[in-house]
């Protein structure tokens, strides 16, 4: 099986943040499977092993003995501009520069916007947006001296649309596209593209509940054009996609992975 050469990211490196579960994850193995060095990250360094050696074995030459592509974990909290500055300098002395960074930790909570404390309020932009802003400065400064670089912001179709309930997710999301563009504006003349992927209804732990609530997950289904929930598997090929050579210009976009939801009513 011969590979298109724009589409050929066999041997950079890149980095995940959140990737010990869930749709990090999934974007790990894919960037294993096609060939990349790969750091996973999450604040567990138990559950990152244990991530890790999910992924061993996985890669282009393991079947034929070739060698694995390699994995390696850094723990760190990614809204921790301390801890985020240090987990990078560590990851590119010890793994080596980055190539592509994918900025996908995140998390969600579901409550009435005049429930919502000004503590969850903080959490949630802390993890959602302004993780995002910590972690690619760090690589950026890196990726701006080398001239090329890679990055994808994990965004939401509630990046466009928004339901009851889940006003500040949805805020993190919209900003969090605003913050591709202009990353795009600031970067893109040092060879760095930056687009946003917006994954749809997707089942992982953190959309469980709403998977186990029968008249909610029924409504996802009958909404969605594709008329199912997403798997973690469904977004592997827009963010390879958009880490590739095919994609160098491209940048500032949001790429929608929602089996249609975002376009209709
Ligand atoms: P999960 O809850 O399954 O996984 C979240 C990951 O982020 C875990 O690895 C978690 O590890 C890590 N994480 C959370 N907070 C931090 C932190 N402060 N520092 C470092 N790592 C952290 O979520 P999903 O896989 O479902 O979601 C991944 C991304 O996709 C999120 O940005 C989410 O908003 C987005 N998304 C998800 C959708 C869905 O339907 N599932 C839909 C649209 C967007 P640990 O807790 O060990 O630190």
């Amino acid at each position: 099986m011969t590979t298109h050469p724009l589409f050929d990211i066999a041997g950079r490196t890149a980095l995940v943040t959140g990737s010990s579960r869930g749709i990090g994850h999934a974007f790990a193995r894919g960037l294993v499977e096609a060939g990349c060095t790969v750091v996973l990250n999450g604040r567990d360094p138990q559950a990152l092993e244990k991530a890790a050696a999910e992924l061993g074995g996985v890669g282009p030459g393991a079947a034929s003995g070739a060698g694995a592509a390699e994995v390696h974990t850094a723990a760190f909290d990614v809204t921790d501009g301390p801890a985020v500055a240090a987990g990078i300098a560590d990851v590119e002395e010890r793994v080596g520069p980055l190539d592509i960074l994918v900025n996908n930790a995140g998390m969600q909570n579901r409550a009435p916007l005049l429930e919502f404390t000004d503590d969850a309020w903080r959490q949630i932009l802390d993890t959602n947006l302004t993780s995002a802003f910590l972690v690619g400065r760090e690589a950026a400064r890196r990726m701006t001296a080398r001239g090329h670089g890679k990055i994808v912001n994990i965004c939401s179709l509630q990046s466009e649309v928004v339901r009851p309930g889940i006003a500040p997710y949805a805020a993190t999301k919209g900003a969090l596209k605003m913050l591709t563009k202009g990353m795009c504006a600031d970067w893109g003349r040092y060879g760095i593209q930056v687009n946003g992927l917006g994954p749809g209804y997707i089942e992982t732990e953190l959309t469980r509940p709403l998977v186990e609530d029968e008249e909610f997950s029924a409504w996802v289904r009958g909404r969605t054009p594709a008329g199912r929930w997403g798997r973690t598997e469904d977004l592997i090929g827009a963010l390879l996609y958009l880490a590739s050579p095919a994609a160098d210009f491209v940048s500032g976009q949001v790429l929608y992975v929602d089996g249609g939801m975002t376009s209709v009513l």
